[in-house]
């Protein structure tokens, strides 16, 4: 007879990157018994999710779902969380790791009560990476207002200015401490998960498109910060030229995804991204006009098919099968035209619109910057799990593109995976 409700358990996992998949794997792993350390580089945890305004097929904040998480974390004393943090280097075996992680300084210590009279005081703006640089945010700022750790953090190119001494000057409670400087920790944990995500893949190498030549064409996750009321324009879609609300609006599916020049596979969410970014357009503008350009449209499993036809009862939105040869921006008007031949009749379309949607993939962040570990990646830089070598694996989109229901999924058996590591040295 024991009172005792969790497996007996030993150990620590290091789960690198606190997106929901890192959120995931490091939630399940504590809550039967593991020590955990949730290495972020992010100021904040949440990942690419905390940027979006509403998850599909359900329409919800996906802050709501960050939240619960959030606490659970808060409520677990298993799970240390690192954030500005980068694993520097990994040395040793499955059940045996020796880790290196550089971590950044904040320049905002733990008596931050979010007051955000640094920011006041601060008067320096800096480009807001957060809102992919659609307007500015303070040298002295809170990453976004649900952010886990609440805590403000100082931008480093503020750091030797008179705005941090502003800041420091205006904090009641003596939590800035501008001396505050890198360090290393080096720890030993027994597995490593990788949850390192995805990055929007750069629309400006897509020449044809237009993106970074002309105002009025912008990304998808441009979109989801127009459309969130924590966003730039606080959820107002307006087009950038002359912030005036788009009364058409055009998709361009498949932007550099499914194209041997750009990113060779499908994202396998960007359909149902567009789908859902023309309910946000419709909702707003209830006359506005929705034309989306696509090769084929992918909407997975039973859910997600009823989610799509549900726009197509829209009789605002029109689809057009045919991949897009160019989208361009008349000077004068502003106006963009999206030019496609429509591969059902044959004919070729100019559609004119107030503005221009790309739908771009999911690239992982490890093709572009290689991790400090003996890992295998494909082609495109997805980390492959060798299960027969084990001790460290890949959750969520650092493994494959993935909605958030299958990054979770996939995150809990890594979990597992990492588990198994320990119970098996
Ligand atoms: C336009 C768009 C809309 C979307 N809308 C939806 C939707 O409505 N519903 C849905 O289910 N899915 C949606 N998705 C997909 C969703 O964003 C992903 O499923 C989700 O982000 C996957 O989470 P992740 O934790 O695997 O990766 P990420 O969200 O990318 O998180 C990875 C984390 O790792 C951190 N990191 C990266 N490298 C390192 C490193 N070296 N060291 C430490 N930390 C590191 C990052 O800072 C980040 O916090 C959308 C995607 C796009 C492009």
């Amino acid at each position: 007879m024991t009172n005792e409700t969790t497996a007996p358990a030993s150990g620590s996992i290091m789960v690198v990157g606190g997106g929901i998949s890192g959120l995931t794997t490091a939630l399940e792993a504590a809550e039967v018994g593991y020590e955990v350390y949730l290495v972020e580089k992010n100021p904040y945890l949440g990942g690419r999710v905390a940027q979006l305004n509403q998850y599909f097929p359900k329409l919800c904040p996906p802050t709501c779902g960050l939240e619960i998480n959030f606490r659970r974390i808060k409520d677990n004393p298993r799970i240390q969380v690192l954030t500005l943090a980068q694993v520097a280097k990994v040395d040793g075996a499955p059940g045996n790791n020796n880790v290196s992680v550089d971590i950044k300084p904040r320049y905002v210590n733990e008596k931050c009560t979010v007051c955000g009279d640094c920011a006041e005081a601060c008067g320096a703006d800096v480009s807001d990476i957060f809102n992919f640089g659609m307007g500015k945010k303070k040298g002295a700022h809170l990453p976004f207002e649900m952010a886990f750790p609440a805590r403000f953090i100082l931008s480093p190119e503020i750091i030797g200015t008179d705005a941090a001494q502003k800041a420091k000057d205006a904090c009641k409670y003596d939590a800035i401490d501008l001396n505050m400087e890198a360090k290393t920790l080096d720890l030993n944990v027994g597995a490593i998960v990788w949850a390192t995500g995805w990055q929007p893949y750069d629309a400006a190498k897509i020449d044809n498109l237009g993106f970074g030549q002309y105002d009025n064409i912008i990304t998808n996750m441009m979109m989801e910060r127009l459309a969130a009321p924590n966003g730039p324009t606080q959820g107002q879609i307006l087009r950038p030229s002359d912030d005036k609300a788009p009364e058409s609006v055009a998709f361009v599916q498949c932007a550099g995804s499914r194209d041997e020049n750009h990113l060779p596979y499908c994202s396998y969410i960007c359909c149902m991204a567009s789908l859902k970014q023309a309910t946000y357009v419709r909702e707003r503008s209830p006359e506005a006009k929705i034309y989306i350009f696509y090769i084929d449209m992918r909407a997975p499993g039973q859910r997600y098919e009823k989610f799509y036809q549900t726009i197509k009862d829209d009789e605002n939105v029109f689809f057009i099968k045919g991949k897009v040869a160019e989208v361009s921006e008349d000077a004068a008007t502003k106006a963009v035209t999206v030019v496609a031949e429509n591969a059902v009749t044959g004919e070729k379309i100019h559609q004119t619109v107030d503005m221009a949607v790309l739908a771009t993939g999911m690239q992982p962040t490890a093709a572009e910057a290689k991790l400090p570990a003996d890992l295998k990646y494909n082609a495109d830089g997805f980390i492959i799990n060798d299960f027969e070598k084990g001790g460290m694996f890949a959750a969520g989109c650092a493994n494959k593109p993935a909605d958030v229901v299958s990054s979770n999924q996939n995150a809990t058996g890594m979990a597992l995976k990492a588990i198994q590591t320990l119970a098996r040295k």
